[in-house]
C-alpha cells in the first residue's frame, strides 16, 4: 500500500492499475477512520476494486464556527487501519495541494442542498461537491463509495454526477452502528461519557418513528412529533432538526404513501450529531 500526497502520484499509480485490468474504487474520507469507513472499504473489496482511500479534512465544507481546527487527524493510525483492511493506495494531500493559491472554482448543486444540512450549514455542500468532484477528476475511479449516514451528501453527489455527466458509479453503503445503536462517526470521540449515553436518544427516536409507521401512522407530523418528543426528553440533547422527507427529493411530505426518510441533527453538549433511517415501503 502506498501513501501519496500529490496529484502526480495518483496519475502515475492509478493508470497503471487500470492497465492491469483493475477497476478503481474511491472511498473519500476525512480520516479518523472507524468501522463505518471500513465497511465502505469492504464493499470496494467485494467488487474487486483497486481501492483508493482519500484522507482530507476539507476546509471548504466547514463553516466559520465549526470544528475544522479540532477535527481529529490521527493519520498514522488511519494508515495502519487501511493497510489491515487491504487498501491499495491512500491519497492524503495537504490543503495547498487541493486549494493552491489562486484557487477559485466551486460546484453548487441546486435543490437537494436547500434543506436539512444545507439549511443548517450554509456553504457546506458547496465545499463537499467541490472537493468530491476534484477527487473524482484526480482519481478517475470506476466507482465511489458513500455512506448513507450522510444521506443528503449521497443525494447531492448523485445529482452532481448526473448533472455534470461524470462517468462513474456511486455506491451507497448502509449506516454502520455501535452495538447499542449509535451511528459510528469520527465526531463520537468528542462525547463525554454522559453525552455518549444521551446520544442514544437519536437511535431511539428513529426507531420510535419506524414503529409508528409500522403500526399504521400515515401523518408525517405525528411521526415527526414521536421522534422529536424522544429527543426533547433527553436533557443533554438539543434538536437542530427532526424531519420526515421524501428519500429522493428530500422535500417534506405530509402523508405517507411509500418509503420515507426520517433525518435528524441533534446537539449533545458541543457535539453535533446526525442520523437517519429509511422507513416504510419494503423496510
Ligand atoms: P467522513 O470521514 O465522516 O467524511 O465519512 C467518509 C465516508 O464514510 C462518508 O461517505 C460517510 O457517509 C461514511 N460513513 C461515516 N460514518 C459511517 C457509518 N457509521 N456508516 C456508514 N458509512 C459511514
Amino acid at each position: 500500500m502506498e501513501v501519496v500526497t500529490r496529484i502526480e502520484d495518483l496519475r502515475r499509480i492509478i493508470p497503471a492499475a487500470k492497465r492491469e485490468g483493475r477497476t478503481v474504487g474511491l472511498v473519500p474520507t476525512m480520516g479518523a477512520l472507524h468501522a463505518g469507513h471500513l465497511s465502505l472499504i469492504d464493499c470496494a473489496k467485494e467488487n474487486g476494486d483497486f481501492i483508493v482511500v482519500s484522507i482530507f479534512v476539507n476546509p471548504t465544507q466547514f463553516g466559520p464556527n465549526e470544528d475544522f481546527e479540532r477535527y481529529p487527524r490521527p493519520l498514522e493510525a488511519d494508515v495502519e487501519k487501511c493497510r489491515e483492511a487491504g487498501v491499495d493506495l491512500i491519497f492524503a494531500p495537504i490543503v495547498d495541494v487541493m486549494y493552491p493559491d489562486g484557487y477559485g472554482t466551486y460546484v453548487d448543486v441546486e435543490g437537494v442542498t436547500d434543506m436539512l444540512e444545507g439549511a443548517s450549514r450554509p456553504g457546506h455542500f458547496r465545499g463537499v461537491a467541490t472537493v468530491v468532484l476534484k477527487l473524482f477528476a484526480a482519481v478517475e475511479p470506476t466507482r465511489a463509495y458513500f455512506g448513507m449516514k450522510d444521506y443528503q451528501q449521497l443525494k447531492v453527489i448523485e445529482k452532481m454526477v448526473r448533472d455534470l455527466n461524470v462517468k462513474l458509479e456511486i455506491v451507497p453503503v448502509p449506516i454502520l452502528r455501535e452495538s447499542d445503536g449509535l451511528a459510528m462517526s469520527s465526531r463520537n470521540v468528542y462525547l463525554k461519557p454522559e453525552e455518549r449515553q444521551a446520544a442514544l436518544a437519536l437511535y431511539r427516536a428513529l426507531n420510535a418513528a419506524k414503529e409508528a409507521v409500522g403500526s399504521g401512522e400515515k401523518d408525517t407530523k405525528a411521526i415527526q412529533r414521536v421522534a422529536s418528543d424522544i429527543i426533547k426528553a433527553e436533557p443533554l440533547a438539543k434538536i437542530d432538526y427532526v424531519a420526515v422527507v421524501d428519500p429522493e427529493t428530500l422535500a417534506p411530505i405530509d402523508h405517507i404513501e411509500d418509503k420515507i426518510l426520517v433525518a435528524l441533527a441533534v446537539r449533545i453538549g458541543s457535539v453535533r450529531l446526525i442520523d437517519n433511517m429509511l422507513v416504510g415501503g419494503n423496510n
